[in-house]
């Protein structure tokens, strides 16, 4: 079967861009508008990575990581961070709920293909 990735961010473009950037390695990429959509989706479905922004609608990617982390299910699954939010602050706020990474847009598909390989281990 192949790797489940959950892309959360509010942009279609955004979420375009991942789709694209990692069309030629066969993950299945489930997509969610908000934080609060994302949180439903990794509370009744398994992910090997979850790709989340900061600012979105409804519910924001730190209260979404934060609810993610939460789950039994979702201790270890790796999380990173997509944003265009470039402070240190919000990445050390980032790190302490519990996020495995963070990529500041715009980012490259090729070193993003890269980690997400690292990250999944398949
Ligand atoms: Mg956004």
């Amino acid at each position: 079967m192949n790797s489940r990735i959950l892309s959360i961010d509010d942009s279609p473009t955004m979420r375009m861009l991942i789709r694209k950037a990692l069309k030629e390695d066969e993950y299945e990429i489930i997509e969610a508008e908000n934080g609060q959509e994302g949180l439903d989706l990794a509370q009744h479905e398994e992910f090997s990575l979850i790709f989340v922004d900061v600012n979105m609608p409804i519910m924001d990617g730190f209260s979404c990581v934060e609810g993610i982390r939460a789950m039994s299910q979702n201790r270890e699954t790796p999380i990173v961070f997509l944003t265009t939010v470039n402070s240190k602050d919000k990445m050390e706020k980032g790190k302490t709920l519990g996020a495995n990474g963070w990529i500041v847009k715009p980012f490259e598909p090729e070193p993003l293909r890269k980690l997400v390989k690292v990250m999944i281990k398949k």
